[in-house]
């Protein structure tokens, strides 16, 4: 198996960029790996490295027909696990909620809504995972500091991400019912949020909204596509630059935050 501190999960927002080849100080060391877990065989996997650090990403959460959401995020996370990955970094496309927001605004979420129902979504259940600063401070702050380099548009440093299962979008009412709760809507934060937790690895996230949440704004098809395009690069320069900042030695207090559980017995049965 191979050692690496470091991943990128990709997503929406890198998919049409073949990330990270083509990308400046990025060399591809190997390509299409994948791993048999205990849920499955894992997506396909790139080792890469940037600036001296070597990292592992996979496309678009590992999502793939045939497969449930859930089992592929186990898949992933069973692999960072593994390969003794400490620092992950994701993306994706979201709906707004808040109507302060427009399609083509960056946000660096500070906490989750979890209204997925995917909730027993876990490796083993060997520890507590309490969520505060769920969202690793200090990942946050790297991921906003590249992000005012690369990008002139909006960007919100923190907001609340609702997580819903898809893979249809939320109807007027659903984001009349999360207007006050969150900022933005979307489907990849949660279970990952709690993985990263369970394998003791940092984790933050950029979102970038594509559309309005729907009854708030009409939006267009058409621009949403055009993100997806015109910003693959902007995005996967964002986590590049990221990642290549993020020291090897941790200065947050995520690892604090992962108890063994108080139910051991039950998980040693
Ligand atoms: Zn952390």
């Amino acid at each position: 198996m191979i050692h690496v501190d470091f991943a990128i999960i990709g997503g929406s927002g890198t998919l049409s960029s073949d990330f990270p080849k083509n990308f400046a100080g990025v060399e591809v060391l190997a390509d299409n790996l994948f791993f048999e877990t205990p849920y499955g065989k894992s997506p396909a996997f790139r080792l890469c490295s940037v600036g001296g650090k070597e990292f592992l990403t996979c496309k678009m959460h590992g999502w793939r027909s045939g497969v449930t959401r859930a089992d592929s995020s186990r898949q992933i996370f069973w692999t960072f696990r593994e390969a003794g990955v400490k620092r992950i970094f994701s993306e994706g496309g979201v709906g707004s909620v808040n109507h302060l927001l427009n399609p083509r605004d960056l946000m660096i979420p500070d906490d989750y809504l979890d209204l997925s129902t995917r909730k027993d979504v876990q490796l083993d259940g060997r520890y507590l995972l309490i969520m505060r600063d769920a969202l690793c401070p200090e990942l946050r702050g790297k991921l906003l500091t590249s992000a005012k380099k690369f990008f002139t548009g909006r960007i919100f440093e923190r907001g609340i991400y609702a997580v819903t299962d898809g893979r249809h979008f939320e109807s007027p009412a659903e984001i009349a019912m999360l207007k006050g709760h969150a900022d933005i809507v979307g489907q990849s934060l949660a279970p990952e949020v709690y993985l990263a937790r369970e394998i003791g690895a940092c984790y933050a996230n950029l979102s970038f909204v594509v559309n309005y949440g729907e009854g708030l704004r009409v939006w267009s098809h058409e621009v949403m596509k055009n993100i997806f395009f015109d910003d693959a690069a902007l995005i996967g320069n964002i986590l590049l630059d990221a990642l290549k900042n993020t020291p090897d030695d941790k200065s947050c207090d995520c690892m604090s935050l992962r108890k063994e559980t108080l139910l051991k017995e039950i998980y040693d049965a």
